[in-house]
């Protein structure tokens, strides 16, 4: 997957501010945060999104959740936070590589979902 950002990310091939690392999952600051708080988290397999995601990824995503729940209140968010996983054209995904993001900070995040 040498045209993905994220994979170039998990090969150290592109810098990131990474907050968590194991065999499967990364986490690092997204490079351009909409709250004080805003980590991306990933699996390093490659996956497109959670369209494309099977059975096979259940423990994988499921990691991915406990991850962001430890990072989040390590990370400054520790009241709660919001997860985020854009999916596709509709979602608004721009980049190709499943992430949940996790937002958050002292302040609660907008009211988002009352706005759609
Ligand atoms: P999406 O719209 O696909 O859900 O969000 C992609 C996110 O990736 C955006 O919030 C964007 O700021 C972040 N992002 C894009 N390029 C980079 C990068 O090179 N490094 C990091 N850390 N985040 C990135
Ligand atoms: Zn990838």
């Amino acid at each position: 997957m040498d045209d993905c950002l994220f994979c170039r990310i998990v090969a150290g091939r592109i810098p990131a501010r990474k907050v968590f690392e194991d065999d499967e999952i990364l986490a690092f600051h997204d490079i351009n945060p909409a709250r004080p708080v805003h980590l991306l988290v990933i699996p390093k397999r490659h996956i497109t999104s959670l369209a494309t995601v099977s059975d096979a990824d259940t423990a994988v995503l499921g990691r991915m959740l406990a991850v962001a729940n430890r990072l989040a209140t390590e990370q400054g968010s520790p009241d709660g936070f919001r997860v985020i996983i854009n999916t596709g054209r509709i979602g608004h995904q721009e980049v190709q590589h499943l992430h949940a993001h996790i937002v958050g900070g002292p302040e609660p995040v907008g009211p988002m979902l009352k706005r759609i």
